[in-house]
């Protein structure tokens, strides 16, 4: 496979030289980068363009789980169930340096919780069939307690074990875009579609704007797909102003706490909280996620901000399940993430009852929407979006291919160090260090992250703000937020002697990423409305 790194003028060079498009992508998260990958390696003239950062929205805010989805087989989904393992074992398969197989416990504080819950999970190790990752099992009090010391024991009578995936979101969303690129695929960051063109009341294209510079290009396609998350009615309405909303967003967050809360390589489900949904406590990056939430919302925003209510939810759950819960303190990063679930038809709060499944939708000017899902269907939901646009489009059939497409850098994990999850790349960072020893620096505080790795992000991700380092690149921002503002001046010094800015943007850029970097700081007052959120978080771009 030929490397190409992804650059943005390359890119930018190949707009001016390109007059129609088989395909344009709208939307630079798992979806709109899964279509993107699946157009352009069956050979069709393919671009993407995202207003912000590549995964800035939902597709960097997940709980990091590559998963068949254990409480939807409790609703009785079946087939989305059988095809999310299918996709988790294509996953594993060819993203193995960013995926990787991880042990979740359930405790029990029933023995008929305990039979049920290994009855369900042996279905489900049923349904992974070759792709299993694990078999389910029993475990008695005295194994659940070793394996997870933290665990409050009252009336526990033991757990069940089983075995999911887990991933860097944002990182396999980059490793998405290198490997788009690598099929001839062209991807644009910071590139925001403001309008579609039409033909004769037929969508041609998209009036698009490059943030950075504001330079303005009509780029003509034989299809556009809106694969825009929480902002598919957006691009909807800039076809059809006054249509009916399709998504409503549901908010979910995440606490992020030190590794000594769990004291554990494995994660823990809790199965049934308060509220009838589900907690997962897991083990990331050296720290540990504990979330998420189900917040129904009547808006949608790229920095949602995490609810009163929301926070107290998660703590005063995991204080119920562990004998040295964290407190407010204890919290280093939180983040929000928004579900673009699919609207339904009559008014309803619960969100639980919206289908999880995405949807695929042909407007009459020909645009084609998809919205929902998940992160580890990403693959499926592509491959369905460009048969449909094959279609739409009139475009010469050819297979599609990703289900034996390596991703950019799939490599088995073979070292221990943190570099191993850029998987192939991690050869080439660590010669960057060879050729300038003091690259080797640390950029945060007790943590691994290098200096090599903030010139490797800019150099050949495409990073271009402090904000797609510390946030996505290297997931800083996520794991401990003041790390992340005490490492944001280091990052724009390197970053701007490596891309050719000056004094003043390395300013603002400081001053720009403290401000956001204080969102992820759990400090009162919080929000505790959805009207504080639309007040505060109009979306810029
Ligand atoms: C809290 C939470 C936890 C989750 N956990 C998991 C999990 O563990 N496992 C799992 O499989 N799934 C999980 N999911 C689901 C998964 O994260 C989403 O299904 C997926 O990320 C959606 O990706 P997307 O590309 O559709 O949307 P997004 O990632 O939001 O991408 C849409 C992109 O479109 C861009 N955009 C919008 N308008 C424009 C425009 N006009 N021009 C250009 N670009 C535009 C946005 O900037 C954005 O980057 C979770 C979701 C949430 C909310």
């Amino acid at each position: 496979m030929s490397e190409i790194a992804l650059h943005r003028n390359a890119f930018i060079k190949t707009l001016r030289e390109r007059t129609l498009w088989d395909l344009i992508v709208i939307g630079g998260g798992a979806t709109g980068l899964g279509i993107a990958l699946d157009s352009a390696s069956r050979g069709y003239s393919t671009l993407l363009l995202e207003q912000s950062d590549f995964a800035k929205g939902t597709s960097s805010r997940s709980t990091k789980l590559v998963h068949g989805g254990v409480r939807y087989l409790a609703k009785g989904d079946i087939g989305l169930v059988y095809s999310a393992l299918y996709e988790r074992g294509l996953l594993l398969k060819n993203a193995s340096h960013v995926v990787k197989r991880q042990a979740f416990v359930i405790p029990c504080y029933t023995w008929f919780s305990k039979m049920k819950y290994l009855a369900g999970l042996k279905m489900y190790d049923w349904l992974s069939g070759k792709f299993s990752f694990g078999k389910s099992r029993f475990l008695n009090l005295k194994e659940i307690t070793s394996q997870l010391p933290s665990l409050n024991t009252k009336d526990l009578v033991g757990g069940v074990e089983y075995y999911d995936g887990q991933f860097d979101d944002a990182r396999l969303a980059i490793n998405l875009a290198q490997t788009c690129a690598e099929k001839g695929g062209t991807l644009l960051n910071y590139f925001k579609v403001a309008g579609l063109l039409k033909d004769n009341g037929q969508v041609s294209g998209v009036h698009a704007i490059d943030v950075e510079s504001k330079k303005e290009y009509n780029l003509k396609a034989k299809v556009v797909i809106n694969a825009t998350g929480v902002f598919v009615d957006d691009v909807l309405q800039m076809d059809t102003p006054g249509k009916r909303p399709l998504v409503r967003p549901s908010q979910g967050i995440h606490l992020v706490v030190d590794k000594s809360f769990l004291k554990s390589s494995s994660a823990v489900m809790i199965p049934e909280t308060g509220d009838g949904r589900v907690l997962f406590a897991v083990p990331w990056h050296d720290h540990v996620l504990l979330g998420t939430t189900d917040t129904p919302l009547s808006n949608h925003s790229l920095e949602p901000v995490a609810l009163e209510n929301e926070i107290d939810f998660i703590l005063s759950t995991v204080k119920q399940y562990m004998t040295e819960p964290p407190e407010e303190k204890d919290v280093l990063s939180i983040f929000a993430g928004l579900r673009p679930l699919a609207a339904p038809n009559k008014d309803t709060n619960s969100t639980k009852e919206i289908s999880r499944d995405h949807k695929l939708i042909v407007s009459d000017s020909g645009l084609i929407t998809i919205t929902g899902g998940k992160w580890t269907t990403y693959r499926k939901m592509a491959e369905e979006t460009v048969n449909k646009a094959i279609e739409v489009g009139k475009l010469l059939f050819t297979a599609c291919k990703t289900k034996n497409i390596r991703i950019h850098g799939c490599a088995e994990p073979g070292s221990k160090s943190h570099l191993s999850l850029y998987g192939t790349d991690e050869e080439k960072i660590k010669e960057l260090i060879k050729q300038s020893p003091s690259l080797a620096k640390p950029i945060a505080q007790s943590m691994p992250y290098t200096e090599a790795e903030v010139i490797w992000a800019a150099r050949h991700e495409m990073a271009r703000t402090v904000e797609d380092v510390l946030a996505r690149r290297l997931r800083i921002l996520f794991l401990d937020a003041k790390a992340a503002m005490g490492a944001a001046e280091r990052v724009a010094e390197l970053m701007a002697a490596e891309l050719g800015y000056d004094d003043a943007w390395i300013k603002a850029q400081v001053e720009d990423f403290t401000k956001l970097a204080r969102r992820y700081l759990l400090q009162p007052p919080f929000k505790t409305t959805e009207q504080s959120i639309d007040l505060a978080d109009k979306v810029t771009y």
